[in-house]
């Protein structure tokens, strides 16, 4: 376990020094602000991050991201 910014998180410490230099590299507190979820493992960037931002689509009720130039997902699309 280890303290980042006002948060206390989850993450687990690589014993392989090469790992570990990519480890310490990485900027935790900003990625888990960017959407990281250190227990889940999973980084799920908001819509309206400005790095990792995406368009959603149109259609009412779909949150899938936009594919076509329509502003529409790729599902949406083929209705
Ligand atoms: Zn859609």
């Amino acid at each position: 376990m280890r303290a980042l910014g006002a948060e206390r998180v989850d993450v687990v410490e690589p014993d392989d020094p090469s790992e570990a230099k990519l480890h310490a590299l990485i900027d935790w507190p900003e990625l888990f602000r960017a959407g990281y979820d250190a227990e889940a493992q999973v980084f799920a960037p908001r819509a309206d991050d400005p790095l990792f931002g995406y368009t959603e689509c149109k259609t009412a009720a779909c949150d899938q991201v936009a594919r076509t130039i329509l502003g529409l997902c790729w599902r949406c699309d083929q209705l």
